[in-house]
């Protein structure tokens, strides 16, 4: 009986564990582990409300990416939704009654009768840890239209009329560590990007925004020891838009989870070159309007600004190794803080080498590309602009002048010619074709 029970009980949870609950991509931007990936879930929603819960998180997910700074960064969110059906339609009234929901939503959460949260949080984790494990922000929509919601891992709203502002004041907690701007009570209050005890306006953390936008120190009345930095911001009263402050702590927030840098080309960064176009790319992640800045540097000198393709000629290059660099900044006007941008920069190096030695090309009365060199055994001749000589007269000379080899030879292109019988060493290639001669440095290995 007992081996019975325990199969049956293994049975039961390989159920619950292959049947997941359907997941609907509402905006896919990029792969999950380079962007910001929020799942809502929904509490409250029965079987046949489901479509009604997909039009909720259209209508939050809409409003949310009308409010700046996230308008600026859609493409670098995620947003999927978890079909959770309750048997039971909306949120208790009371922690202590609590209705046959999923995730145990409730108002009137530690007395305070707004504050909307699910008790039973724990479902919540297990189900995102089990399907979409790289989230990095949950929303949890209650079908009630009561207003209400709240902050933390799991932000909460109702489906009242205010229920968008409210997810994305609730996100301002959530993804940004944001605290109310009204006075919600000493255990809320502490030290974060909006909230501070520091009065001076010199030596307050949003010192960079005094005086931009209406931003201040203002005491709490209730608690004039505590300060925010606007009197009107969507962290105090819904509506507004973030204030100045707030909005830069959440594009801060953004940055550190998204590099604007997707990939680059080429992959490899180290190579060699002889005479030809170079061409680089960049693939970027572009916020709304483009504040990024590209800055491309060839050996330390800056080449053409803000451009996400370069191509130039090796012949830009010198001989030996080369640096080519591109810095990605995001300049956005919503970030003051100079440390953190430049902390948040990526750049690429390429090391490229010119083998100046492999080809040289003169532009000289003969016209004629030499190569290898330095030379193994073979030396090939290869007239590239213009055609070659009935004869080639071509004699090889060591430093001192002496003639060492020479000879007289149909004209071909290319032509190559064999030096297997000098030794190792530096000698002096001399070509005519008739008319001009022209002398070229060459090594024989
Ligand atoms: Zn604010």
């Amino acid at each position: 009986m007992r081996l019975l029970l325990l199969i049956s009980m293994t049975y039961a949870i390989t159920l619950v564990a292959a049947q997941p609950f359907p997941i609907d991509t509402i905006q896919w931007s990029g792969p999950a582990d380079k962007r910001i990936n929020f799942v809502f879930l929904g509490d409250g929603y029965q079987q046949h409300e489901l479509d009604q819960y997909i039009k909720d998180v259209l209508n939050v997910r809409d409003h949310f990416f009308t409010q700046s700074p996230f308008d600026h960064y859609r493409d670098y969110f995620n947003i999927v939704a978890i079909n959770v059906p309750s048997n039971v339609s909306g949120a208790a009234r009371d922690p202590n009654q609590l209705i046959d929901n999923y995730f145990g939503s409730t108002f009137n959460s530690s007395g305070i009768e707004r504050l909307l949260t699910a008790t039973k949080s724990s479902k919540a984790s297990d189900i995102l840890f089990d399907q979409f494990p790289l989230f990095d922000q949950a929303v949890l929509i209650v079908n009630d239209d009561k207003y209400g919601g709240s902050g933390g891992w799991l932000a909460t709203t109702s489906t009242n009329i205010n229920a968008p502002e409210i997810a994305t004041h609730e996100l301002g907690h959530s993804f940004a560590n944001l605290s109310d701007e009204y006075w919600a009570g000493v255990q809320f209050a502490g030290e974060t990007p909006n909230m501070t005890k520091e009065s001076s306006p010199n030596l307050v953390r949003w010192h960079e925004w005094i005086q931009t936008n209406d931003v201040g120190v203002y005491p709490h009345s209730e608690e004039p020891s505590w300060h925010r930095p606007h009197q009107n911001c969507k962290m105090r009263v819904l509506n507004p838009p973030f204030c100045p402050v707030c909005e830069e702590a959440i594009t801060k927030q953004i940055q550190l989870f998204v590099k604007p840098l997707v990939s680059y080309f080429p992959e490899t960064l180290n190579f060699t070159v002889e005479d030809e176009k170079l061409v680089f790319q960049l693939e970027n992640l572009l916020p709304q309007p483009n504040t990024l800045s590209v800055r491309w540097s060839l050996n330390g000198e800056l080449l053409e600004p803000n451009t996400d393709t370069l191509s130039f000629e090796s012949s830009l290059l010198l001989e030996g190794e080369n640096y080519l660099d591109v810095l990605i900044t995001d300049t956005t006007p919503f970030v003051r803080d100079d440390e953190h941008t430049i902390g948040q920069q990526c750049n690429v190096r390429w090391s490229i080498w010119l083998d100046a030695t492999t080809s040289i090309f003169v532009e000289d009365p003969v016209g004629v590309l030499l190569y290898p060199n330095p030379i193994v055994d073979f030396l090939n001749l290869e007239w590239v602009s213009t055609q070659p000589p009935s004869t080639i007269h071509l004699e090889v000379l060591n430093l001192e002048g002496r003639s060492l080899m020479k000879t007289s030879l149909p004209g071909a292109n290319p032509i190559s010619i064999s030096l297997q019988g000098l030794p190792s060493g530096q000698y002096q290639v001399s070509i005519n074709d008739g008319t001009n001669s022209m002398v070229y440095p060459v090594i024989k290995l």
